[in-house]
């Protein structure tokens, strides 16, 4: 079957561990999945290199991109920009392959206004006790950064009905698979080989005339 290159976002709670998710689907299914590097204006972090978690930019030269329309979509988050470069995206979706966007909330739903059959998935643990937990840091974390990042999580939770699917990431390796499972399912429903269905269906009208091709 001819199957074509599919968008799939993957959103999540910070501290949901969706970028650990990330990394054991790339390395558990080499070639399979091509991560977007999206751009932002949030600092560098420790052991993070410009271009590969993130291409870093001021904020003038973020307003520039967003001028020249070289983003698909842009949100602000902790008031920083972050947004996904279109022709990276156009080029692996021409080449037919899978390409995922690890986004917040807000850039997910203008995604799926762009591309109606992206597959929006929404990582979280197993419970709001555990995401209080991991968001304080082993007791590092000053309480208010704290509740800053409860009061985003609260907010983002109100969106989460509107992605198709719910990873718990109770268990990574399970979490991984699922991922994994779920975009693969989703490359076999019928809506999204309609050429291959139009074949079949041309075929089966010929024979069933008694022709032979
Ligand atoms: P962090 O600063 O922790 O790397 O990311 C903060 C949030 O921004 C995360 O939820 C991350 O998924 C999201 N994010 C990263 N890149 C993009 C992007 O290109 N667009 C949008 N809308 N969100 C992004």
């Amino acid at each position: 079957m001819n199957r074509s290159g599919m968008v799939i976002v993957l959103s999540g709670f910070s501290g949901a561990g969706k970028g650990t998710i990330m990394k054991h689907l790339l390395s558990d299914y080499p070639g399979k999945y091509h991560l977007s590097v999206s751009a932002t204006t949030r600092g560098k972090r420790q052991g993070e290199e410009d271009g590969r978690e993130y291409f870093f930019k001021t904020k003038e030269e973020f307003e520039d991109m967003i001028r020249n329309h070289e983003l698909l979509e842009y949100a602000s988050f902790n008031q920083n920009y972050y947004g996904t470069p279109k022709a990276y995206v156009d080029r692996l979706l021409s080449e037919g392959k899978d390409v995922i966007l690890e986004i917040e909330v807000q850039g997910a739903l203008q995604i799926k206004k762009i591309f109606p059959q992206a597959l929006l998935l929404f990582v979280t643990p197993p419970d709001g006790a555990t995401l209080k937990e991991r968001l304080e840091g082993r007791g590092t974390e000053e309480a208010e950064v704290v509740l800053q990042r409860l009061a985003i999580a609260s907010r983002e939770s109100l969106l989460m009905e509107q992605y198709d699917y719910i990873i718990v990431n109770d268990d990574l390796d399970r979490a991984v698979h699922s991922v994994h499972h779920l975009i693969q399912a989703e490359h076999e429903r019928a809506m999204r080989n309609t050429d291959f269905i139009n074949k079949i269906q041309n075929e089966l009208s010929v024979f069933s005339k008694g022709e032979n091709e």
